[in-house]
């Protein structure tokens, strides 16, 4: 059984082809970006409807397939931004009317954990996922996908990303910001914020703002620190998630989880307390077209289906309330 998976959260477009055995037979995305500030959703929207074809054909052309071969189609049904999420939830009703496919409608975030299952062999992790936009403990506990830390205002990417602006390092910022860190040598003391099980940016990035225009730091040191203490807080949430639940792996998701510095201290915490560290290739990490694929196949074999009547959009959704079949 081959799927066809649609992704379209927030600035990528990405489809992704695999069966139900695991392989990946594509993986290809276009992503939106601007050169200041941040997702505009009715552009990123145009981005989408302008590209999803090209993206599609590309796609089904890696994978050497025809739409014939497709067994079904799987589109990001929830959480996201509305406009992007409505390009490919109207893509996926368009493939499945016009080829006769079946449609799953499925949840983005308990995508990133289960990709890391079919493509690590980690059996039942928590997931650190750690995206532009979301930043989640999410593990599998009492039969749904539970939520047992989040960051309380913005993610920990779009945090990065808004420290690199202001040292005007461009978008996405992420990547820059590390690369900046590697010439770091001075930890500078910076505002550490979890609360309970959940974590906040919003003080530490008025507070760097403050430093990095204050003229007292060097920006290498800057972003050296706050990859430390931002890290240090995300895997202490995961850790005591671990705990809590007696789990034993964790796996990393997100566009964040791609930086070394966080696979690096993630590995250290598992080590400490002999639990299995997990990390998938970068193009798994972030959004991506394979994920959603791999979902829709398990809620397909569990017997899903998503009427086209139904294939809407659900931009809120919150992991536990997906009724979950498939395990
Ligand atoms: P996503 O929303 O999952 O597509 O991830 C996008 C986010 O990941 C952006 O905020 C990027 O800055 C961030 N990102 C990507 N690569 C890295 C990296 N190596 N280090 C830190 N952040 C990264
Ligand atoms: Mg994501």
């Amino acid at each position: 059984m081959i799927c066809l998976g649609i992704e379209s959260t927030a600035h990528t477009f990405g489809i992704g082809i695999m069966d139900d055995k695991g392989n990946v037979f594509a993986n290809v995305k276009d992503s939106y970006t601007t050169k200041k500030g941040g997702i505009i959703p009715s552009k990123a929207a145009d981005h989408h409807a302008k590209l999803c074809g090209d993206v599609i054909k590309e796609a089904l052309d890696k994978a050497e397939l025809s739409m014939k071969d497709i067994g079904i189609i799987s589109y990001s049904m929830s959480p996201g931004i509305g406009h992007t999420l409505r390009i490919g939830a109207f893509a996926a009703r368009s493939l499945a009317l016009k080829y006769n496919k079946p449609l799953i409608g499925i949840n983005h975030c308990i995508a990133h954990l289960t990709i890391g299952e079919a493509l690590t062999g980690a059996k039942d992790p928590v997931l650190l996922y750690a995206s532009g936009a979301n930043t989640q403990i999410i593990a599998y506990e009492g039969g749904k996908y539970r939520i047992f830390g989040e960051t309380l205002d913005i993610g920990v990417g779009n945090f990065l990303d808004s420290v690199a602006r202001e040292m005007g390092l461009g978008f996405p910022g992420g990547p820059k910001l590390y690369e900046l860190s590697l010439k770091g040598k001075k930890f500078i003391e910076l505002p550490y914020s979890v609360k309970g099980m959940d974590v906040s940016f919003g003080g530490l990035l008025t507070n760097l703002k403050q430093k990095i225009n204050s003229g007292k730091y060097i920006n290498e040191d800057l972003a050296y620190s706050t990859q430390e203490t931002v890290f240090a807080m995300l895997l202490e949430v995961s850790e005591r998630a671990m705990a809590h639940c007696g789990k034993k792996e964790l796996l990393l998701g997100g566009g964040v989880a791609c930086n070394l510095r966080l696979q690096e201290m993630a590995k250290r915490m598992c080590r400490d307390r002999k639990a299995k560290c997990f990390i998938l290739e970068n193009q798994f990490n972030v959004d991506n077209g394979a994920m959603i694929a791999w979902q829709g196949i398990l809620q397909f074999n569990s017997g899903e289906r998503t009427e086209i009547k139904d294939a809407v959009i659900d931009p809120y959704q919150r992991t536990d309330e997906v009724e979950v079949n498939w395990k």
